[in-house]
């Protein structure tokens, strides 16, 4: 707060910086290079925008506790604490020592974060998967939490949302990482028959085991622009049906396109959106959570 009052805005001061400095390594932490339009922004205008490019448009990714702070009302989020943390089953060289460092970068147990909180005052139970965390991948404890997760808002009668951004399965947890998209795809059948919302947001990347699970189970499911949503890769796809992909194939608006999607939503909109179905289903009596 404090550091608020010595902070002056400081406007259209872009154009300002010499072009050769874009070709140079941009001062870490200051200055941040849009990865799409390849412009340099001041880190700080970029984070005010919730990490959308000012110059394109660009859906920068996003930390999980960014993802609390735009979207859960300020002192609402009380994180669900399961005190679980992996193994390392098939004896992967260097797996947990990977884990550990993550941990430390992220301030994250695990590639999702789970809570409760309100959004305009009405109460949910979120996930949310940081893609800084071994690329978001889903292993055990990651499945094992959102399935506890499901199980909370079932039992505290509040709608479900999940935040994905994902790899997809762990490849260092083998098969046990892809028990998960069967254990998480039962939670949300449980929940949704005892009457649950569930709202899913695509964010980049959302890939294999993930988007072929619990990201596309919502009642509701959204995207942001851009997000690259799918199951296989590009590549293993043209090679095994033998033909050529169109360029946007596998965007969210491709997805939209072919009614594999409800809505694709801005991020700077995407609370104002998520308070109107939320307020839809609150006054529909049967569907109140
Ligand atoms: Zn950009």
């Amino acid at each position: 707060m404090l550091k608020d009052l010595f902070t002056k805005p400081k406007k259209k001061k872009y154009a300002a910086i010499p072009s050769e400095a874009a070709k140079q390594d941009v001062p870490e932490g200051i200055m941040t290079k849009c990865p799409e339009c390849k412009k340099i922004m001041y880190t700080k205008d970029l984070q005010k925008n919730l990490k959308v490019c000012l110059h394109c448009g660009h859906h920068l990714r996003m930390t999980a506790y960014e993802r609390v702070e735009s979207l859960i009302d300020e002192g609402t989020f009380q994180v669900l604490e399961d005190r679980i943390s992996s193994e390392n089953p098939l004896g992967f060289p260097g797996y947990l020592e990977k884990l550990e460092k993550d941990k430390k970068n992220t301030k994250l147990e695990e590639a999702v974060l789970t809570g409760t909180g309100a959004i305009n005052g009405m109460n949910i139970v979120i996930a949310i998967m940081d893609s800084h965390f071994r690329m978001g991948s889903m292993g055990s404890v990651v499945g094992e939490k959102i399935a506890r997760a499901i199980e909370t808002a079932a039992k505290l009668e509040v709608p479900f949302l999940i935040f994905t951004a994902s790899g997809g399965a762990r490849m260092q947890e083998g098969v046990l990482s892809l028990m998960q998209m069967a254990k998480t795809s039962a939670a949300l059948k449980m929940f949704s028959e005892k009457g649950g919302l569930i709202i899913s947001f695509m964010t980049h990347p959302t890939t294999g085991g993930v988007s072929a699970s619990f990201a596309s189970l919502g009642d509701y499911n959204f995207a942001e622009p851009g997000a690259l949503i799918g199951f296989a890769g590009r590549r293993v796809i043209e090679q095994t049906i033998r033909e050529e992909l169109p360029d946007d194939f596998q965007t969210a608006e491709f997805l939209l396109d072919h009614g594999q999607l409800d809505a694709v939503i801005h991020r700077l909109e995407i609370k104002e959106k998520l308070t109107t179905v939320l307020e839809i289903h609150q006054q529909e009596g049967e569907l109140t959570w």
